[in-house]
């Protein structure tokens, strides 16, 4: 329990900030009595707590306080000044919840000891804009959320609706019509809080979806994913079903990615708009070098795009129920070209490498990070691929000197360890405390005896 700012200094928050008073009576007048302030753990899991309106004041000022050591990836202590992490919140994100009457979300920034906490991932994303914004620039992103709707029967999870069952599922609007209902009110709750929703669709997997909402900078569009979380876990559980954004349920059909469209701007100009004079890549020199940058530390990136256990079973060719994985595997551009790391569209890249267990504050920094070591060096990406990659034998791959991505979220830590561009990004304390976490995770899983394992070898030998 902590002593409100307000009640310290004895005052009402309208003697000193009659803006929050009026948004405050904003609020009111719009139904809202209570706060969700909301930020997001290293996993890029949705944490805050609920603090009455008439405490609005004391979040924007001070924070909602939690204790440190309790969140995921801050490293704090569990006694001193720096054992308590401040959620202080940022009055531009405030929405109303639809799905939670009375209730407006807003998003925190963590600070402790009165200073911007250094691991916080909406502060190391706030940092790396700051990078761009030096020059004068902004990146914007669409971030691209594919997730299943699932449901668990004993000890098996399956796809919530038993009747998606078609071998090719891709654009399925029998299946599609089924989760209407879900799709309505996720699309509605959405755009309630004040997402622009573009499409909706059923992906290539048995109950899986994606939802686009449109393009905004770096920062917006890691707070929208967020409040897409949220939403979607709550309505889906009040269907009776399971939201997920594990990155490969179904080890026989694709994963789900996460994917972020990327441009990099001077006030209204794209400066990866490659002009008149485009060449086939579809990009600006400036664009080539960011991608090349992005290439370059796709090792290293590996461990905040795909940084599960799981992830590193999406990120691979071939066998699928569908035909196709559609997940990267291989250090490439291409215009268009889906088969490739980096898809170049005119004036924007979609990087496909994140999955939708990603952090997309850690992700998007470190790709701006990548980014711009590839435009301070003068990068060059290589030429664009044209060509199906997916079709290749990896010895051709190998042989036209084209990287390979990591096999293992192991490997992936391993790069992220000698990779200082992308450490720094995240600053010394989270570079180490993630590579500890995640480290920790991968030995779990490496020391687990799995079903497929005593199928195999039990009676074996
Ligand atoms: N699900 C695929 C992935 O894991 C991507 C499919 C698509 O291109 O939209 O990246
Ligand atoms: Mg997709």
């Amino acid at each position: 329990m902590r002593e409100s700012r307000s009640a310290q200094r004895g005052g009402s928050p309208s003697e000193d900030h009659p803006i929050v008073t009026t948004l405050e009576q904003g609020l009111r007048e719009a139904g809202v009595h209570s706060l969700l302030v909301q930020f997001a753990d290293v996993h890029g899991t949705a944490k805050g707590k609920l603090v009455p309106l008439a405490h609005l004041d004391d979040v924007l000022q001070m924070g909602a306080g939690f204790s440190g050591p309790s969140i995921w990836g801050t490293g704090l202590s569990r006694t001193g000044p720096r054992s308590e992490y401040y959620a202080r919140g940022d009055a531009a994100t405030i929405r109303c919840l639809p799905w939670m009457p009375g209730v407006a979300r807003i998003v925190g920034d963590g600070f402790v000891g009165g200073e911007p906490f250094e691991s916080c991932p909406r502060q190391v994303l706030r940092r790396a804009c700051a990078r761009l914004a030096e020059r004068g620039w902004t990146l914007r992103t669409g971030i691209e959320p594919e997730f299943f709707l699932l449901k668990r029967v004993g000890d098996r999870w399956l796809p919530a609706d038993d009747a998606d069952r078609l071998d090719r599922p891709s654009y399925d609007l029998k299946s599609l019509s089924r989760q209407t209902g879900f799709l309505r009110e996720l699309h509605q709750a959405l755009e309630a809080a004040g997402l622009d929703v573009l499409q909706l669709d059923h992906e290539d997997a048995h109950g899986q979806y994606e939802v686009n909402f449109a393009y905004d900078e770096a920062l917006h569009s890691a707070d929208h994913l967020m409040l897409f979380k949220l939403a979607a876990h709550e309505l889906a559980q009040a269907r009776g079903m399971v939201f997920s954004m594990m990155p490969k349920p179904f080890a026989n059909q694709p994963g789900s990615g996460m994917h972020m469209h990327v441009s990099l701007w001077s006030g209204s100009t794209c400066l990866f708009d490659p002009g008149p004079a485009a060449g086939p890549e579809n990009l600006s020199l400036l664009g080539r070098q960011f991608i090349a940058g992005v290439m370059a530390h796709a090792p290293a990136l590996c461990a905040l795009a795909a940084p599960t256990v799981n992830s590193y079973k999406r990120l691979t060719v071939g066998e699928s129920l569908s035909g196709t994985t559609w997940a990267p595997a291989y250090v490439a551009h291409g215009p268009n070209n889906r088969t490739a790391l980096v898809r170049t569209l005119p004036g924007r890249f979609e990087w496909r490498l994140p999955d939708a267990s990603a952090n997309p504050y850690l992700a998007t920094a470190a790709l701006i990070a990548a980014g711009l070591d590839g435009i301070e060096r003068g990068l060059d990406p290589g030429h664009a691929r044209t060509e199906d990659l997916f079709e290749w034998p990896l010895a051709r791959i190998r042989a036209e000197g084209i990287g390979v991505l990591p096999g293992s979220l192991s490997e992936a830590l391993d790069a992220l360890a000698s990779d200082r561009v992308v450490g720094q990004a995240l600053g010394p304390s989270l570079w180490a405390e993630f590579l500890q976490l995640k480290r920790q995770e991968w030995t779990t899983y490496a020391r687990h005896v799995s079903a497929w394992e005593l199928d195999r070898y039990a009676a074996a030998f």
